[in-house]
This record gives structure tokens, sequence and C-alpha cells, in this order.
């Protein structure tokens, strides 16, 4: 098969198999470092603040990306927040059922413009809700490497 195969149909994909070797280094950032160091020492979650355009962004940025104003003051703004959304997943990536169904949320810090994405642990799916208050939790420090791996989900609210 070429390339310059002309695709007549969109309902059938042309694909061939192969593997395509990819080694990379991904690294933080200066905000990201900040954040993640905080994760994996602090066990808490650090934000940046412009206060010209009134957006504390959690994920930290170094820069607001708004007005471009450079932000180098970093708040803890603690490890709770609510759900903005979510999704549950019942089937794993082979198609068969899960045991027990995941829940995928975005979590909204409370006081924060950002939030996170991660797993909601500890909440049953049937009761999840938009809205719900939530906190994060964490590895036991010794086994943390500063990563979002650090964080084992979000749990409810005592
Ligand atoms: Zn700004």
């Amino acid at each position: 098969m070429a390339i310059t195969e002309k695709i007549t149909s969109t309902t059938v994909p042309t694909f061939w198999e192969g593997e395509i070797p990819v080694r990379y280094v991904y690294t933080y950032g200066i905000a990201g470092e900040r954040f993640f160091r905080a994760v994996k020492e602090k066990g808490t979650f650090l934000a940046t603040r412009c206060e010209d355009c009134d957006i504390t962004f959690v994920p930290p940025k170094a820069f607001c990306d708004r007005c471009f104003e450079k932000l180098d003051d970093y708040i803890d703004v603690g490890t709770t927040g609510y759900v903005e959304t979510f999704t549950i997943s019942f089937r794993n990536m082979d198609g068969s059922e899960k045991r027990h169904p995941r829940i995928l949320a975005m979590v909204r810090i409370e006081g924060t413009d950002g939030g996170l994405i991660h797993y909601l642990e500890g909440i049953d799916w049937e009761e999840i809700a938009i809205g719900m208050p939530v906190r994060a939790v964490f590895k036991p420090k010794a086994q943390r490497k500063g990563s979002i791996e650090d964080i084992v989900g979000f749990g409810p609210v005592e």
C-alpha cells in the first residue's frame, strides 16, 4: 500500500501496522517543579495568581496566559475541592468488564480557577455528583516521587 493511495471511502479506515520507537525526557518546567516538590514534600498543592486578571492557577503557571505577566508568588491552596465533572469507566482497554468501575473526575481546587484530573477513591459511583466536596489522598511521604502518581486520588471530605 502506497501513501499516495486515494481514499475513496471515509468509513473504511486505511492503515498499516508497525511500531514507532519514541524516546523522550519530559520536564515539569519551573512552575511544575515547584508544584510537584510541594506534593512530594508537604502533601499540598501550590498555585500562582495573577492579580490583574483575577485568576488563580492550579497547577501553577510561570506566566499568566491572558496577560503574560510573570507569576512567581506561589501560594498553598490546600488539597480540597469539588467535583466539576466526571466520567465512569466500566470497561477495561480490552473491552472486558471492570470488577470495580473507576471514576475519573475534574476536581476544581477550592478558591482557585484550576484543578486536577484524577481518580475518585472511596466514593461509590452511584453516589458521585457534580459539586461533591473531595479531598486529595496522597501516598505515604516515603513512597512519593514528585509526580502525579503521588496522589492516589480524591476521596470524600469527612
Ligand atoms: Zn494576567
